[in-house]
């Protein structure tokens, strides 16, 4: 019998929707056509993606003609902050960010900043959360660009974008937000005008790898990011990604069916997995803002113990947790936004996060909890540290 695999990193990628992968197949074969190209066979693509540019545009209330598909999450984000730092730096040359962005920001910010380009990178509470008091203390005349994440990946906070957005946009400054976590999963409307630019992905939401899109309010003078044919209006060349770009609008279509649905869904199963670990746990706190916080996403760090070693230990019963970010598993440096939030470094080493998703249901989080229980415990059995702590604290 094949193992049961209980997938719990649904922040890091997701499965296909079923349905998803099937309008894609005829655009790989029968529907193949160039969208350039000027017979009816290429028109089939071209129509496809229009409709998909459409769709999507709706679901935060753009205009078609400002949503732009591009290569992932993380080329929309680079672009949005390369081509604003390029087209306005007659304007000034500083840049704010946060600490806790993901690395597309982050390291595209550093870049810059070896071009010459000044960056704040703004540092949240505890929670997490970036106050807009902090971005009015840090704005000046010669600031170009804003640009904070609609939420976390690793600790699942919810900024208020709204608010930071508007202080930007009221100084003449714009705003982009990397909302890959968000999109499908929060309400998110670009329609008062403050949000300038938006980032969003499609493996994040039941779609395709290799996909994504940004949106550029029609009034941003932004650089082309690849040069070369006259797609995305000469914005971004390259023939488009047809079945990539049907297979996205098909999953942003189920996804926003039942938006509403999952969020409560998840929330609850959430909660109960956040209460049931802190209550029979020890030395165990949730990473993050309690309340501010993306549905599905569940985040801890324990003491005493290694998260990488728990990881291991639950593969082995078939589930499928991170202990950071994706992207800085495999590095032994402690996760930069666990260390921004001001833990301390050897709880940083042992964060977990679980982050839901459409398929998870409360018996596999019970198994879970179970296994952590039973893992964790066998590890701290071994620590003569954890002994002496807990002899002296009484919980043992
Ligand atoms: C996954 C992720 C990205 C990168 O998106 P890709 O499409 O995988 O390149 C960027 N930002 C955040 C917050 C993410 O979670």
């Amino acid at each position: 019998m094949e193992k049961k695999i209980i997938y719990l990193d649904n922040a890091a990628t997701t499965p296909m929707y079923p349905e998803a992968v099937e309008v894609m197949l005829p655009y790989f074969t029968e529907r193949f056509g160039n969208p350039s190209s000027q017979y009816s066979l290429a028109n089939e693509g071209k129509r496809a993606i229009e409709s998909a540019r459409k769709q999507i545009a709706a679901t935060i209330g753009a205009r078609p003609e400002e949503i732009y598909f591009t290569g992932s999450g993380t080329e929309a984000d680079n672009w949005a902050i390369k081509a604003v730092a390029q087209a306005y730096r007659d304007k000034g040359r500083h840049i704010i960010t946060t600490k806790i962005e993901h690395h597309a920001v982050l390291h595209t910010c550093e870049a810059l900043e070896r071009e010459g380009y000044r960056v704040t990178y703004l540092t949240p509470d505890e929670d997490g959360i970036i106050f807009p008091e902090r971005l009015l203390r840090v704005l000046t005349p010669d600031t170009i660009l804003v640009s904070v994440m609609t939420a976390n990946n690793e600790i699942g906070t919810i900024e208020p974008i709204e608010e930071l957005a508007k202080i930007a946009t009221e100084r003449g400054i714009l705003f982009h937000t990397d909302a890959v976590q968000a999109y499908g999963k929060l309400p998110l409307s670009v329609e008062d005008g403050n949000i300038a630019m938006l980032s969003a992905s499609a493996h994040k939401i039941g779609g395709p790898k290799g996909v994504g899109f940004l949106y550029v309010r029609r009034d941003v003078r932004l650089q082309s990011f690849l040069h070369g044919g006259a797609q995305e209006k000469r914005r971004r060349a390259g023939t488009e990604n047809v079945p990539g770009i049907v297979g996205f609008a098909k999953a942003v279509e189920l996804t926003f069916a039942s938006r509403e649905e999952s969020e409560q869904r998840e929330s609850e199963l959430r909660d109960y997995f956040m209460e049931r670990v802190l209550s029979e746990i020890p030395y165990a706190r949730v990473t993050g803002s309690v309340k501010e916080r993306l549905p599905g996403h569940v985040s801890f760090c324990f003491q005493f113990i290694e998260g990488e070693t728990v990881l291991i230990m639950l593969d082995s019963d078939g589930i499928c947790g991170s202990s950071g970010s994706a992207c800085t598993t495999g590095q032994t440096e402690p996760s930069h936004v666990l260390t921004a939030i001001g833990l301390p470094e050897d709880v940083v080493h042992g964060a977990l996060r679980f982050t839901l998703g459409r398929d998870t249901t409360k018996e596999d989080i019970d198994f879970t909890i179970d296994r952590m229980k039973e893992v964790i415990g066998r590890i701290r059995a071994m620590s003569p540290y954890y002994a002496k702590f807990a002899a002296r604290d009484g919980k043992e």
